[in-house]
């Protein structure tokens, strides 16, 4: 079985060599480290080899690895997952990005929730891009109202969209899929002209990240490929 340290150095060398033939920048696509149902002990072998953003879909699991690792000043959590509208709160205090906001109820009580004197939450909106009755996310049609309110709201700071494609289909339709969130995100800068950063695309797993980043990802979320798989009976 090979270490934590060694899959970090695979998946970087694959998005590194991703970036490249997409002839995009150096450095321009960042590795979020999907460590849901994984022990704190292994987030500590990947911050020994340098891994600092770390993604997280369950609130009280994830609230669990924040205290164990406080000893740890520079970590940056993300939360991932769907978000019930009585888990702001604590969203809000202990994260510094969200990756999953999907409605305006949401975006609100993160704002209203966030102290004032941390910096703005940084926010993408979870598009639902292949319709699936089962995902969350928003419809793409309903991005332009959406993101215009969000972008208003004093404590977020909207930097741009995620989305998790249909993973039943093959290539061709998952990379059709992140073409059509890069082009929403296009539309979205034409809307909001600076009136928000817009610089973020959360786009490709373990599985198809070439494929995310050969689209414009600019952060790839990635779990099996890092830490192994996951059991079966975790959350
Ligand atoms: C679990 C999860 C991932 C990582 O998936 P892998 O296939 O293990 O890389 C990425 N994004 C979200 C939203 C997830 O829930």
């Amino acid at each position: 079985m090979s270490s934590i340290a060694d899959n970090l150095g695979s998946v970087t060398r694959r998005i590194q060599k991703a970036t490249l033939a997409a002839g995009r920048a150096p450095g321009s696509v960042r590795l979020l480290a999907v460590s849901k149902t994984r022990p704190p002990a292994d987030l500590r072998q990947a911050h020994a080899v340098g891994q600092r953003a770390f993604g997280e879909n369950y609130l009280q699991e994830a609230l669990e690895k924040i205290e164990a690792l406080r000893d740890l000043p520079d970590l940056e959590w993300h939360f991932i997952g769907p978000i019930q509208s009585n888990k702001t709160r604590q969203i809000a205090a202990h994260f510094h990005w969200v990756h999953s906001v999907d409605r305006l109820k949401v975006a609100r009580r993160l704002s209203e929730q966030r102290d004032d004197t941390q910096p703005p939450l940084n926010i993408c909106l979870q598009v639902n891009i292949d319709d699936e009755a089962t995902k969350s996310g928003c419809r793409l049609a309903e991005l332009p109202e959406l993101a215009g309110a969000i972008a208003r709201l004093p404590n977020l700071r909207l930097r741009g969209l995620m989305a998790i494609p249909d993973p039943n289909q093959a290539d061709s339709g998952r990379r059709t899929s992140f073409r059509q969130l890069a082009q929403a995100l296009e539309q979205l800068r034409l809307q909001l002209a600076g009136g928000a950063p817009l610089d973020t695309l959360s786009m490709g797993m373990s599985d198809d990240l070439e494929l995310a980043i050969a689209e414009g990802a600019t952060w790839v979320r990635v779990g099996t490929a890092v830490f192994g798989e996951r059991s079966a009976k975790a959350p």
